[in-house]
């Protein structure tokens, strides 16, 4: 790949834990639909019949790939993780006073949606940026009781993975709703809702080798049923009139407007290209990406790494900086001098990136300052390999 000076030179992308490239199958899978692409829910014609039924049985797909049963849950197609959770926080119709427990961990797309609908409750991190199943429990027990749970399943930021199956079956015995950010770990590691106890699951197709534009809210069918979607229009309807309105069942009252089907075939086809490669060969590549990874950063005289040691559950991402240089002259030196590409900042988990970072609330009052004032230079962050 030619790099940005003109070069000839291998270009490694270390930024997967962003957005992933399609995997073949993916982009093949998306060529062999393209004949047939054509209005999803909206026509009478063969191609729209052939688009509207690969797109549901998409939905059984994405069912199977996340261990969810038709005939409880549904799956519904948003264009990402961020969108499925700002949908589920609407459609749960919280209380201004019902408290969302979440963590200190969260990426701001299961974070926002939550406090713009509820109060919430935070299980703060230690230093290395983890949290213990006990801590969860002390954020459950607490009163008033939450009604939700709002976890991700691995950190974007670290690629910490909590121990949900346990955190999970603490919360369902406290009768709390279960919903896991399943952005980060849906590429990495088996994610059987059944299995781990999970209520509501989200994902992005991009992050699992599908950059079409589609991801899946996974959720028990009565969490739908009735009332309103939050966005409305062609498709989440079955009648309208000038003063009454009757909503679509299932899936699609949630689904207003035009389907992006190419998203969702593409999304289909990259969950059977993962268990095709079956979940024990992911799981031991990424091991061995990890311990590669950690063995190169161990080489980097005065590098500073954040998050959890080695005994600790992670993805093939990691997160440092070197002293003496930003975060954003390191990273654009990795790419312009090593054609190596990374990401840097704060990775859309601003609390997370702080507790790492060590910053008090004088550092983040001083940084969210200095942003309103529009010198965005001065926001501490650091640089991620994933
Ligand atoms: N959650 C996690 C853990 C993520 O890493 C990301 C994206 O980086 C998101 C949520 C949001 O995903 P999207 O931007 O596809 O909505």
């Amino acid at each position: 790949m030619r790099v940005l000076d003109g070069s000839e030179r291998p270009y490694v992308d270390l930024d997967s834990a962003a957005t992933t490239s399609a995997a073949v199958s993916v982009a093949r899978a998306v060529h062999e639909f393209g004949p047939w692409y054509s209005s999803v829910h909206r026509g009478a014609g063969m191609r729209s019949r052939v688009a509207s039924a690969r797109y549901e049985e998409a939905r059984h797909t994405v069912l199977d790939f996340v261990g969810a049963d038709a005939r409880t849950h549904v799956a519904i197609f948003p264009r990402n993780t961020t969108e499925a959770l700002n949908i589920l926080a609407f459609r749960l119709r919280l209380a201004p006073d019902d408290v969302v427990l979440t963590t200190a961990v969260e990426h701001h797309a299961n974070l926002l949606p939550w406090r713009r609908h509820a109060r919430l409750r935070t299980v703060d991190v230690t230093a290395e940026g983890t949290f213990t199943v006990e801590d969860v429990v002390a954020g459950l027990d607490a009163s008033p009781r939450p009604q939700v749970l709002a976890l991700t399943g691995a950190s974007n930021v670290t690629g910490w993975v909590p121990p949900l199956a346990e955190i999970a079956a603490a919360a369902r015995q406290r009768g709390v709703l279960v919903v896991v950010d399943g952005a980060q770990l849906a590429p990495h590691r088996p994610v059987d809702m059944t299995a781990l106890g999970v209520d509501v699951l989200a994902l992005s197709g991009h992050k699992l080798y599908a950059p079409y534009g589609a991801g899946a809210l996974v959720a028990p069918r009565e969490l739908f049923a009735g009332g309103e979607p939050l966005l409305v229009g062609g498709g989440a309807v079955s009648a309208v009139s000038f003063d009454d309105v009757v909503w679509a069942d299932g899936p699609e009252r949630e689904e207003a407007g035009s389907p992006n089907v190419l998203g969702v075939v593409a999304l289909a086809a990259a969950t059977q290209d993962v268990l095709a490669q079956g979940w024990s060969a992911v799981v031991a590549h990424d091991r061995e990406l990890t311990w590669a990874l950690d063995a190169e950063l161990a080489a980097v005289p005065g590098l500073v790494r954040y998050g959890p040691g080695p005994s600790a559950d992670r993805l093939p991402i990691a997160v440092f900086n070197l002293p003496g240089m930003s975060d954003s002259l390191l990273a654009a030196r990795l790419s312009y001098e090593f054609g190596i590409g990374v990401r840097n900042g704060c990775f859309c988990a601003h609390p997370y990136v702080g507790r790492l970072l060590s910053l008090d609330d004088a550092d983040v009052r001083r940084y969210h300052d200095d942003v309103r004032a529009g010198r965005r230079d001065r926001v501490p962050g650091a640089v991620r390999a994933s």
